[in-house]
């Protein structure tokens, strides 16, 4: 389904490769210190298409990382890139004001809503990230009820700025930072692997959202009704845990009884990522609030917007403003995006892909004791790896797995509690051959990594 001029990946050099090494040293000196990629994916990149990307030694890989889940119909797709260089010539900044092609899109996005819910909501328009998403929906909470904490859930990610970052579970980056956004609580997600209240799956009954449900309803649980409840439905950075249904939709019971708006962050999990245009529609909930970004426009053009419920509509001109709010060329992709998935049936595809996948990660599960739990939705995956001996996570390995698959020409990240998941977020147009090639790819990752590291950790 890829339109790509590569085939296959295939290593030339070692990695990184001597001119990649150049410029990774150039960027040691010249750029700051918290770069993150460069540090675990130690390659230049020359370009790429497709599923495929090319670093500057001539390496090809394939490409399961896809700009943490931006290129959504891979690197560069040929109608996306047509739709781009014609409204380059055309227009390209344009604020707030109305243009066709955003009328266009705002009418595509809204039309990818489900049936009950497209003529409820309207969107607004942030600056280009998903941090700024969610800082968005944060404000319009608090304006529209007058409240002011939030709470959302452990292992969370919803960005890098203040208020998002206050939103966020990983204490790694926010220890170094005094003083964070006041009045977020954070409550236990349904994170099943490493139940957050030490319950087992036979002791468990939603224990997690129970905790939630009786803290709100108690008068003395210390904590004021919130603005808002933000939250992932597949918690991405946290590790790929998609939370449970019951949890999701006793949140949803919840803050509709107690009239708290019900925020999703479904920056990474929007656009088709897991299945569906949006992951809470395998919840059958609806959200008061979605947030947006990272695949809006497939292509990698920055874009970032708010879905909401008219209702909540009373904040003033104004209230969230944003230089580059009006960034055309994402909208024509965006667009041309939308097109494609309806014409090549890129859902079904991201189905069936994603049943391959996770055949695929279960198989390669039953080879190692190191593999705990294999977790995802759609086209959003990762195994959890953990020290069979005491549980504790396998971060080295972790790394160690995406090192070798990058020797094998693919390209993984890792995340969760202490990066000990190795994750995937190939793109939603992925071809069986390709998918077939990445798991042969991550199988022989696999071997290399747990045999160097049995043999390192003495335990054979
Ligand atoms: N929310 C979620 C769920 C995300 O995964 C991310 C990015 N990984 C963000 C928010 C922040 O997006 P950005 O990096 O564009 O600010």
């Amino acid at each position: 389904m890829t339109h790509t001029a590569y085939r296959r990946a295939a290593l030339r050099t070692p990695v990184p490769g001597p001119l990649s090494k150049q410029y990774l040293d150039r960027q040691d000196e010249h750029e700051s210190s918290a770069r993150t990629y460069p540090r675990r994916l130690p390659i230049a990149v020359k370009r790429a298409q497709g599923s495929y990307l090319e670093d500057v030694d001539g390496n090809v890989y394939l490409d399961f990382l896809t700009g943490a889940g931006v290129l959504s119909l891979g690197h560069s797709h040929p109608e996306l890139v047509a739709a781009v260089t014609t409204q380059l010539g055309e227009f390209v900044h344009g604020l707030d004001l109305p243009t066709p092609i955003k009328d266009r899109f705002t009418e595509a996005q809204l039309s990818m809503l489900p049936e009950g819910m497209r003529d409820r909501m309207k969107m607004h328009f942030c600056g280009p990230t998903g941090a700024n998403g969610v800082e968005a929906a944060v404000k319009l909470c608090k304006i529209v009820t007058g409240r002011s904490d939030v709470i959302t859930f452990q292992g969370g990610f919803h960005g890098s700025t203040a208020a998002a970052m206050a939103l966020t579970g990983a204490l790694d980056t926010k220890e170094a930072v005094p003083n964070h956004l006041p009045g977020v609580h954070f409550f236990p997600y349904s994170y099943c692997a490493r139940c957050p209240l030490g319950l087992t799956p036979d002791t468990c009954e939603t224990n997690c959202v129970t905790y939630l449900e009786r803290a709100l309803n108690d008068s003395n649980g210390g904590i004021v009704k919130p603005a808002a409840v933000v939250m992932e439905l597949v918690q991405g950075e946290g590790g790929v845990i998609p939370a449970t249904k019951e949890f999701v939709q006793r949140v949803r019971a919840l803050t509709r009884e107690l009239e708290i708006p019900m925020v999703v962050d479904e920056v990474q999990t929007g656009c088709g990522r897991t299945g569906t245009w949006f992951a809470f529609e395998q919840y059958d909930i609806e959200p008061d609030v979605i947030v947006a970004s990272k695949a809006l426009s497939g292509i990698g053009l920055p874009i970032a917007a708010l879905i909401y419920d008219k209702a909540l509509d009373t904040w003033k001109p104004g209230a969230h403003i944003g230089t580059f709010r009006g960034n055309q060329l994402a909208f024509a992709a965006g667009v041309a995006a939308i097109e494609v998935v309806r014409r090549d049936r890129v859902l079904e595809n991201v189905a069936a892909r994603g049943a391959e996948l996770q055949a695929a990660l279960n198989e390669l599960a039953a080879r190692t004791p190191w593999a705990r739990e294999v977790r995802g939705l759609g086209l959003m995956w990762g195994i959890e790896l953990a020290d069979p001996a005491t549980g504790a996570p396998a971060s080295a390995l972790a790394r160690e797995v995406q090192a070798a698959a990058l020797r094998n020409g693919l390209i993984v990240e890792v995340g969760g509690r202490a990066d000990c998941v190795v994750r995937m977020l190939p793109p939603l147009n992925i071809s069986a051959e390709e998918l077939a090639e990445a798991c042969a790819a991550l199988t022989a990752a696999f071997d290399e990594a747990d045999e160097d590291f049995t043999a390192a950790a003495g335990r054979e």
